[in-house]
């Protein structure tokens, strides 16, 4: 494949599909892959769902783009289905996580202007991964994309994810704090998991409301079902101040969302934030389709069995060489040994058993499968994963 016109922005496996169907993409000559990885937890509803590709269809036809300078009906169904999915006040909507989450960041600092903060900061995690635009680039901890942009450093505080000591003392060294901003559960970082499960997110909250902080989730990938619940703080019963999400949302077709309640409500007026593409007719008609399939089905329940299926299996088969299992409902981190060479994993996945996967962390298999995928094809994972791994135990 010679991409001599693409910035080098990505390291591409030597292959393309050029159709999907439910957990299946196929190759030009029709060889079908099973997909462990949607995409990196997009296409949580399968490739090219019926009724999504309907909406998109009849929406193509109809009318895609107007502007936000008007009322946009679709766009307004979407926002309320969304927001009472959960159980926010309004949202806006954008094109991607980033676009997402750089309003929640923004957000925060307008909330700490309205205080009369001469220079708030955002707590933020070690490990975490936010997105690419300077600002969620700047949250983001991997030094490696960071390198060379000259992020806004001195705007956040990073602490290590699961530690609420840490938060602690941050808020007795800081009086400039505006905001926490973390992920329920760590995608790009190593699918890491806190310590004390989803009642961290209970502790973050408390340390949010005792200190008038904005508390913010990025749901950008655990959001949509992902994790067996609609979002993932839907495990506990903490309830954030501002809620992003992106991934899942369209099914792949690009959207974001920013969500925001009580405190954070209200922080934006006209002018103050926007996006040309942001809540099309055709891009909120997608939403709201993708939200009907999952909440007029089971696939929510069936991400839970399916992924503790997954998980189960693997670990019951190489649990004693010192493997295990973390996430929640369809997001799987299968960690294996640190001394295990995990190089070629993913290409003999792909190669060897048509299975497409992702290793994330040095020595973590990430899955992120269609949450509706049927307990045959959960087997089939089950079964080219211990074919793969096999040999190296
Ligand atoms: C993927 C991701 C983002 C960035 O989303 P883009 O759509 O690529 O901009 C942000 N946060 C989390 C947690 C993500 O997984």
């Amino acid at each position: 494949m010679s991409a001599t016109y693409l910035m080098p922005t990505y390291n591409r496996q030597p292959i393309s599909f050029t159709r999907g169907a439910g957990s299946w993409l196929y190759t030009k000559d029709d060889t079908p892959y099973l997909d462990a990885l949607t995409g990196i937890a997009v296409c949580g509803l399968g490739h090219c769902h019926p009724q999504v590709t309907d909406a998109i269809q009849q929406q193509a036809g109809t009318l895609i783009h107007t502007s936000n300078l008007f009322g946009i009906d679709w766009q307004e169904r979407a926002g309320e289905i969304l927001c009472t999915a959960a159980q926010m006040d309004s949202v806006f909507f954008a094109n991607s996580g980033a676009e997402a989450n750089e309003a929640a960041l923004k957000l925060a600092r307008l909330y700490a202007y309205k205080q009369g903060f001469k220079r708030p900061k955002v707590i933020v995690m070690e490990q975490s991964f936010h997105g690419r635009t300077l600002l969620s680039l700047s949250a983001t901890a991997n030094p490696k994309a960071r390198e060379g942009f000259y992020t806004l450093d001195e705007d956040f505080i990073r602490v290590p994810f699961g530690d609420i000591a840490a938060v602690k003392q941050a808020a007795q060294e800081h009086d400039d704090i505006c905001a926490i901003f973390v992920e329920p559960i760590q995608g790009e970082g190593g699918l890491n998991t806190a310590a004390n499960g989803f009642t961290y997110l209970e502790k973050l909250q408390a340390e949010c409301d005792a200190h008038n902080w904005l508390f913010m989730l990025d749901e950008v990938q655990t959001g949509n079902g992902r994790t067996g619940r609609y979002f993932a703080y839907q495990h506990s019963n903490a309830r954030p101040d501002v809620l992003t999400t992106a991934k899942g949302l369209g099914n792949g077709f690009p959207v974001g969302a920013c969500m925001v309640r009580g405190r954070a409500n209200g922080l934006f007026g006209a002018g103050s934030h926007g996006s040309t593409y942001g809540g099309t007719p055709l891009a909120s008609r997608v939403v709201h389709s993708v939200y009907d399939v999952l909440a007029n089905s089971n696939i929510m329940e069936n991400a839970v069995t399916e992924g503790l299926y997954i998980r189960e299996s693997i670990v019951d088969t190489f649990g004693q060489h010192g493997v295990s299992s973390r996430g929640a409902g369809m997001m799987i981190g299968i960690a294996l040994p640190e001394d295990m060479d995990c190089n070629q994993l993913v290409d003999r996945a792909r190669d060897e058993q048509k299975l497409i996967i992702n290793v994330t962390g040095g020595h973590v298999v990430r899955l992120l499968p269609p949450l509706n995928m049927s307990r045959d094809e959960s087997t089939q994972v089950i079964e080219r994963l211990i074919n793969l791994l096999k040999p190296s135990f």
